[in-house]
């Protein structure tokens, strides 16, 4: 590490023992989310100290006068470093700022088709993540996100941001030195079959039907599986959950 990272790693760090976070803080941001209940005490130092890092990082700023609870900061940041909580903070270095609505928001799209012709779509959505940023969230699916459902809409933005950072939105983040991307993408095939058969045939699956939306959705939606009910996904599709295990360092079921 050159001089100038040291130093400004030094003052980040000064920066943090002033912010004065308590864990009655954490407790109150995340205590009602079963991932962050199930991590061992040096895993959420771990975690509280890369949300801090995050929030002195990143600009997050609330939409149209949207005032932002120093909680729901805490809520946010918390969610958004659990998939780099064993990669490390630099994997977010594509993007700057995240951007809060009160609610579902309305996005609009344009696209050229094959006759130059610019097309609009308008839709409403509970979150966005463009390659170069920002991270839009809704603030009502932040509040609601770990609950039963398995949905978590930080983990699935945050989770195209990894994907987005090799050759765009396309169903697979940069993997490690070591892992088998053919393997990944036979697997990731086979997995989007199978979640084909059962979602015709009304066999359970461990994640719902927009995960078929395109391979950048099934990544996502698999990472919010991940992280919130690893049992169903590693029974169903245990060669995928071992993939998203090398790449997130992680194994949630323990
Ligand atoms: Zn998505």
């Amino acid at each position: 590490m050159g001089l100038i990272s040291r130093l400004a790693e030094w003052r980040e760090g000064r920066r943090l023992q002033s912010l004065e976070v308590t864990e009655e803080d954490w407790r109150q941001a995340l205590g009602d989310w079963q991932v962050y209940r199930r991590f061992a005490a040096s895993e959420r130092e771990r975690l509280h100290d890369m949300a801090l890092r995050l929030l002195l990082r990143k600009a997050v700023v609330g939409a149209k006068e949207l005032e932002l609870s120093d909680q729901m900061r805490l809520r946010i940041a918390g969610m958004a470093v659990v998939p780099v909580l064993q990669l490390g903070l630099d994997w977010y270095d594509g993007w700057q700022t995240l951007v809060i609505y009160e609610g579902p928001f309305i996005a609009g799209h344009e696209w050229l088709d094959e006759y130059g012709i610019a097309h609009a779509e308008r839709s409403a959505l509970c979150g966005e993540a463009a390659s170069h940023g920002p991270v839009v969230l809704s603030l009502d699916d932040v509040r609601s996100a770990g609950g039963k459902n398995g949905h978590n809409v930080v983990l699935h933005e945050l989770a195209h941001t990894l994907d987005m950072r090799r050759e765009g939105a396309n169903g697979a983040p940069p993997l490690h030195a070591g892992m088998d991307a053919a393997a990944w993408k036979k697997d990731f095939s086979a997995a989007w079959d199978d979640l084909e058969r059962r979602i015709h045939s009304g066999r359970p699956s461990p994640v719902d039907d927009y995960a078929l939306e395109a391979p950048a959705e099934f990544f996502a939606v698999l990472t919010e599986a991940f992280f919130e009910q690893p049992g169903p996904l590693a029974d169903t599709w245990p060669a995928v959950y071992q993939h998203l295990s090398d790449f997130y360092r992680q194994d949630p079921r323990s």
